[in-house]
């Protein structure tokens, strides 16, 4: 930053009450650190395997069937490692032999080539789109798991989350909800995996992957049980230990607890419906920012495609995204910077459930106030 920009002071008055808008780890609702920090002597620093602690993870995993308005059979499984060690759980007890994966970001081309890479997987295939947009999923005959990313984090794309037509009976559809799963509604019925870290629109802390199960995909870890798999990357194990109310091993406690906060408080406002209604308010105040700025540009084209939970946004060359951001960073409002991969003259903004619509319009007045400041 050049020195007269390293002491643009943003007005008091346009600042928003919390200034965290990251894509993850994203804002951790203040009341949610109190209530953990109120547990005082009860919880943390206590035993896993005893009742305090597995009465949390008894309510993170009953929250979120009641959340994702889980069918009966259905079941909350939990480990350690977060969506990235899933993938490589997938690989060993949920997809058979050929995972049809729909890339068009970092996340979803990762999984994809965990499984190109996996020599347990005979083949990987792809349907690819350019980032800033989403594939069409089509079946393809002999996919026996389907692999979709309700929201790419990436970029701010969202896809819908259904089964594709024609694909074989007995083929799981596998979501990765990281950053969508509390911030948008899904129809359980599309999925028979939908997981997630926690550290995103359901605003805990990173290193655990939690994963709402099918009795297809339950069906599904039993019927690869014979393939051998490293004990802590394990979804029979996972399963045996989840459904007691357990981890294989140690959990982070404080994630747990963080997760339960959020999940309950949003079943308190109205449950899903609700928190997408709030991800739509949020981020609509930011596309329509965008659209009317001169100098701004939302970068997902189809309005249908404009995630909810994430937004970004492209300025033109006459503002540096880069310089926006450390001004913003510089005046306690962080994490507006661009996914660093993507390479694009951009902010990306999180409007998951824990950020107020209120502070996201006092974004876009600081943005203003910024740009306006900096414009060649
Ligand atoms: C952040 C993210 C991941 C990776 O999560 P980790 O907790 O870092 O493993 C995977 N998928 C999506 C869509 C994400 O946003």
């Amino acid at each position: 930053m050049s020195e007269e920009t390293a002491d643009i002071r943003i007005p008091l008055d346009l600042l928003p009450a919390d200034g965290r808008f990251g894509s993850g780890p994203s804002k951790v609702r203040v009341e949610a650190l109190r209530a953990l920090a109120e547990t005082g002597t009860s919880y943390m620093g206590t035993s896993h395997r005893q009742k305090p602690v597995k009465d949390v993870v008894a309510r993170a995993r009953q929250g979120m069937a009641r959340l994702l308005g889980l069918p009966d059979g259905y079941e909350v499984l939990l480990g350690n490692g977060g969506a990235t060690a899933f993938w490589d759980v997938a690989g060993f007890r949920l997809v058979r032999e050929h995972s049809h994966h729909a890339v068009f970001g970092e996340f979803s081309s990762k999984f994809a080539q965990a499984m190109a890479e996996a020599p347990h997987v005979a083949t990987a295939t792809t349907v690819d789109a350019e980032p800033g947009s989403h594939p069409q999923v089509v079946a393809v005959p002999g996919a026996d798991a389907y692999a979709l990313t309700q929201n790419e984090t990436s970029t701010g794309v969202c896809m819908p989350v259904a089964r594709p037509q024609g694909a074989d009976a007995d083929a799981l559809v596998l979501v990765d909800a990281t950053s969508a799963a509390g911030g948008m509604t899904v129809d359980p019925a599309e999925f028979d995996v939908y997981y997630l870290s926690p550290q995103k629109a359901l605003a805990s802390d990173g290193g655990l992957w939690l994963a709402a199960c099918s009795p297809a995909a339950l069906q599904r870890i039993d019927d690869l049980a014979d393939r051998w798999a490293p004990a802590s990357l394990d979804l029979l194990i996972a399963r045996d230990n989840s459904v007691k109310d357990q981890t294989y091993n140690t959990p982070a406690l404080a994630t747990i607890f963080l997760l339960v906060q959020q999940v309950e408080w949003i079943l308190e406002q109205g449950g899903l419906a609700w928190a997408e209604a709030r991800t739509r308010e949020s981020s609509g105040v930011l596309y329509d920012w965008a659209e009317s700025h001169e100098l701004a540009t939302p970068f997902v084209a189809d309005p249908a495609m404009r995630s909810p939970v994430v937004v970004t946004i492209d300025l033109d060359d006459r503002v540096d995204a880069t310089q926006v951001s450390a001004i913003l960073r510089a005046n306690g409002v962080v994490d507006t910077d661009a996914y660093r991969k993507l390479g694009r003259n951009q902010v990306r903004i999180a409007t998951f459930p824990s950020v107020t619509p209120d502070d996201v319009r006092h974004l876009t007045r600081c943005l203003d106030y910024v740009m306006e400041a900096i414009a060649r």
